[in-house]
């Protein structure tokens, strides 16, 4: 059946209208969340017994991703199915919109996991959505980098697939350089990107219907610390109205050239010129769109939900200024100790703060890097949610 067929569908009792979802991270534990409040039952699969979506869903298909008997019971089981990750197979997608409506599309996820096709697809977008990627150059072979101009240097050498909070990306000064980075990487695929002088980073959750109409978050400020999301901030404090209305129309553009249904994230550079680069896209609700869990009238993960049913989508209207604080598991450990000594957060202290929303993922082994949570500090001004954020950062030892 094309997905054009699926006809828009709510929760039912008896029997229950299932949803699905590929992944068992805390993205699909929060979507089951959202889907769950609504009636819906959810179905997780993943590999992992014990993961952050299967602790909340009510069925979890223990398989791999690409497991076809396993795909071909969720689509069985489920009116719909999503993905939480973006490295989800394409062709697992695919296979599940044979006995199922699937958002997004596979076609869609196959151009967000590989960044040639993503930003080949943003370079062709470009006379619509107004915005290009940063120069780039694909490195594939020792020639590649004998090609390499001046103008691409000093770069940042990222592999094509599984890239992720930073990870598989070396930053570089010189062909030689980059000749080291990519024997690291054991000869896969490399694109080598412009280092840009960022003024800050952006990003901009949109949702699509399959009916086309799309929705447009307010745009979320983001800063980063050793490559993973630190803070999101909205509203940003250095957005301006104009950088704001071209990365929302380039986000409507973007949605729409891709036929996307479903939630989806673009990311974007603001250069010091004030100029907007657009960096990536994620397929899925995105760790800078927590804050729409507490200060939106309708979450990311509502919003996935809405999309995936066919129902109409909500309304994105930011009620409170807001502050994500990502908790990664480093806060488990005694501060300045470097060893393993660790002590659960002073939760108490921190919800004591007023308009403190806190969301733990159900990880039981925290590490360093690792994300276990984050907090929302909504507050009636934005100063108000920063001062809030930055006694939290106090209390469990962050470097604000
Ligand atoms: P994530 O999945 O966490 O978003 P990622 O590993 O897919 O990250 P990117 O988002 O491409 O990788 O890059 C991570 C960070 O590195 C960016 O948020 C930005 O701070 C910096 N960065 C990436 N590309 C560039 C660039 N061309 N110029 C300057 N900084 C960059
Ligand atoms: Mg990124």
């Amino acid at each position: 059946m094309s997905n054009s067929q699926h006809p828009s569908f709510l929760p039912t009792a008896n029997p229950p209208t299932w949803l699905g979802v590929m992944g068992g991270g805390q993205l699909g534990r929060m979507f089951a969340h959202a889907a769950q409040a609504m009636g819906y039952k959810v179905a997780v699969l993943e590999p992992s017994a014990d993961c952050p979506a299967g602790q909340v869903a009510e069925r979890l298909v223990q398989a791999g991703y690409d497991d076809s008997i396993a795909l071909g019971q969720l689509a069985a089981l489920c009116s719909a199915v999503t993905t939480e990750f973006e490295n989800v197979p394409a062709d697992s997608m695919n296979l599940l919109a044979q006995g199922s409506f699937v958002a997004p599309a596979g076609s869609c996820v196959a151009i967000a996991q590989d960044r040639v096709l993503e930003k080949r697809f943003f370079v062709d977008c470009a006379a619509k959505s107004g915005v290009l990627p940063a120069p780039h150059k694909v490195i594939a072979s020792l020639e590649d980098i004998q090609a390499i101009g001046d103008d691409l240097l000093p770069g940042i050498l990222k592999t094509v697939r599984m890239g992720y909070d930073g990870k598989g990306q070396v930053r570089v000064k010189s062909r030689e350089d980059v000749r080291a980075a990519f024997d690291s990487m054991n000869g896969v695929t490399c694109l080598l990107e412009k280092m840009l002088p960022l003024a800050y980073e952006v990003s901009v959750l949109t949702a699509r219907g399959a009916d086309g109409q799309s929705v447009v978050y307010p745009i979320a400020e983001n800063v980063h610390r050793d490559g993973i999301l630190f803070t999101t901030t909205v509203p940003g404090p250095n957005v301006s109205a104009e950088c704001a209305q071209k990365a929302q129309d380039a986000a409507r553009a973007i949605v729409a050239e891709l036929g996307y249904v479903g939630v989806l994230c673009i990311e974007f550079f603001v250069l010091e010129d004030g100029s907007l680069v657009v960096n990536e896209m994620a397929p899925r609700p995105h760790n800078s769109g927590h804050y729409t869990i507490d200060a939106c009238v309708t979450s990311q993960f509502a919003q996935q939900v809405r999309a995936m049913a066919r129902l109409p989508l909500g309304d994105v209207r930011q009620h409170s200024p807001a502050v994500m604080l990502n908790i990664l598991g480093d806060v488990w450990f005694e501060e300045g100790s470097g060893g393993d000594q660790q002590r659960e957060p002073a939760w108490d202290r921190v919800l004591a703060l007023p308009g403190a929303f806190l969301h733990l993922y159900g990880k039981d082994d925290p590490r360093r890097g690792r994300k276990m949570g984050h907090v929302t500090f909504v507050a009636p001004t934005l100063a108000q949610a920063q001062e809030q954020l930055r006694a939290a950062c106090a209390i469990l030892g962050i470097a604000a």
